[in-house]
């Protein structure tokens, strides 16, 4: 098994209380701490193994514990989008037996063995392996390789654009003075309903449990859009969790993108409103006929 953060670590741990003899290896050497099999790099935790798992931040990290392996089986757990693994695929001896096999699911589903696993490769490897991911959740055989790691984004891309959904309606409601309650009145009425009921409770506290942090639902959003840039409204959801993420909220959950669509200012529009208010209501009617026409040309 090779990288032990906060998914690496359980998986781990659920593969070795499944009975499998399990050697870790992670960057940060502390992580590894309490494991009985401890490898000094990836390529000697590769050795004489049956399989190796990867479970990495990003592509980049997968490229640097991949370099130089050459096991007879991969399964590659990470989020790192189909062109990573189709770059691992090359990258790798020919003789390797690949799959990708990315999870929906955070750390209390990992820990719990409730992971939905979205494996990609051939029919006979994925029926080979799926006695060793079946402690892990439920796996889901949805195509060739690269296939798992397409699923992971289709499904994390509802995720987000879920998510901004809601805050922007939540943000149109308060912009149009309409009141919180009434607003969620208003939600559990549409299509979002379900979503709405369910992140009320956090919303209304401001207090966001950390499970997926913010930083890697951004990384996913930039797959999402890097795998298909005509998608509008991934970007849309790209772009507020950029912000977020360059604004230091990386480490907080995912679902504090709430709290940022519905509280950071907008300065433009606030200077809008104030013009608004100091000019007379015929200006106003002016200005807008102003703007008609400078769009007409
Ligand atoms: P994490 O806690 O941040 O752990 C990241 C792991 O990647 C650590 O083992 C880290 O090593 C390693 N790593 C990062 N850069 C590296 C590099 N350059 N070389 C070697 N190792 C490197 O992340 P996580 O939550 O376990 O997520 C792992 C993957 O699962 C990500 O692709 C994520 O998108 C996906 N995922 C996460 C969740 C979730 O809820 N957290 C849910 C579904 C999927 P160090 O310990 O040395 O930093």
């Amino acid at each position: 098994m090779i990288g032990l953060g906060a998914m690496g670590s359980r998986i781990a741990r659920r593969l070795l209380d499944a009975g499998h003899d399990v050697v870790v290896w992670n960057r940060t050497p502390s992580k590894a701490e309490g494991f009985p099999q401890v490898a000094a790099s990836p390529v000697e935790a590769a050795r004489d193994t049956d399989a190796v798992i990867t479970m990495v931040a990003n592509p980049q990290a997968l490229r640097e514990v991949t370099k130089d392996l050459a096991p007879k089986t991969l399964i590659e757990m990470s989020t790192v989008g189909p062109a990573a693994i189709h770059e691992l695929a090359a990258a790798l001896p020919e003789e390797t037996e690949l799959l990708d096999a990315p999870v929906l699911g955070s750390r209390a589903e990992a820990e719990a063995g409730t992971l939905h696993i979205f494996v990609g490769g051939p029919a006979e490897l994925y029926e080979q392996w799926e006695p060793l991911l079946a402690p892990l959740g439920t796996p889901h055989h949805v195509g060739e390789l690269g296939a798992g790691a397409a699923a992971k984004l289709v499904a994390n891309s509802t995720l987000f654009g879920a998510l901004g959904v809601l805050a922007e309606a939540l943000r149109l409601a308060a912009r149009l003075g309409l009141s919180r309650d009434a607003a969620f009145e208003v939600l559990a009425a549409t299509p979002i309903a379900a979503q709405a009921e369910r992140r009320r409770e956090t919303i209304e506290a401001n207090d966001f449990p950390p499970r997926f942090p913010l930083s890697l639902a951004h990384k996913d959003a930039e797959l999402v859009t890097a795998a298909a840039p005509e998608l509008r409204l991934a970007e849309a959801a790209r772009s507020w969790l950029a912000d977020a993420d360059e604004a230091s909220w990386g480490e907080r959950d995912y679902s504090a993108l709430l709290a940022w669509v519905l509280d950071t200012p907008d300065q433009e529009q606030d200077q809008r409103d104030h013009e608004n208010e100091e000019q007379p209501v015929v200006d106003r009617n002016s200005a807008y006929q102003r703007e008609d026409d400078q769009q007409q040309h």
